[in-house]
């Protein structure tokens, strides 16, 4: 499928869904291209992988905020590569710095950096233990095998429209309970 084709498809997925993420993280290594980048050299073509784009460009293109959040250790390699890929300036922000956290701190940055509230984030790698301690945090996390594509931006996009849900469900049965607690005790003291 054509890098446009891709896009397209991509757009069709978004429109589906009545509840968006307003900021979508990335990790590098293995979800957006096929290596890590800390192994190869700054003077290297990079290339995605053959989704990535496609599903980046769309999300641009419906006012999704887009980011990066990498625990390379070459952030100079990473940042070469994304501009010979010429996506580097589509990210609100890129988080690139190698950190014995499990990307929490690269997550409060990203926060602290875009006022984005953690629960409207939706977020892609390919590592397990990034993706356990971000979801903590109240971030939809998704693990990808074989980095992003259709199906991952589908799943991600049907994960973060279940957890808006419950939350605002849970949101609502506080305000129910709350109320009844107050009209109880105006009644107590009539
Ligand atoms: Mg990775």
């Amino acid at each position: 499928m054509g890098e446009e084709k891709v896009k397209e498809e991509a757009l069709r997925i978004i429109g589906m869904f009545q509840v968006l993420p307003r900021l979508v993280v990335f990790d590098l290594d293995y979800t957006l291209w096929p290596f890590y980048c800390e192994c190869r050299s700054k003077r290297e073509m990079p290339s995605l992988y053959p989704h990535a784009k496609g599903v980046l460009y769309a999300l641009k293109d419906k006012g999704i905020d887009i980011a990066v959040a990498s625990r390379s250790p070459t952030a100079n390699i990473a940042n070469t590569f994304l501009d010979k890929l010429s996506i580097k300036s589509i990210f609100v922000t890129k988080e690139i710095f190698s950190s014995w956290t499990h990307k929490t701190d690269h997550f409060q940055s990203i926060h602290t950096r875009t006022g984005v509230p953690f629960n409207s984030m939706l977020f892609f790698d390919d590592e397990d233990r990034n993706i356990q301690a971000v979801s903590l945090m109240g971030v939809t996390s998704i693990l990808v095998n074989n980095g992003v594509n259709l199906g991952a931006l589908r799943q991600g996009l049907t994960k973060f429209s279940q957890n808006w849900n419950t939350s605002e469900k849970n949101k609502q049965r506080w305000q129910t309970k709350f109320s009844k607690k107050s009209t109880s005790s105006k009644n107590e003291q009539e």
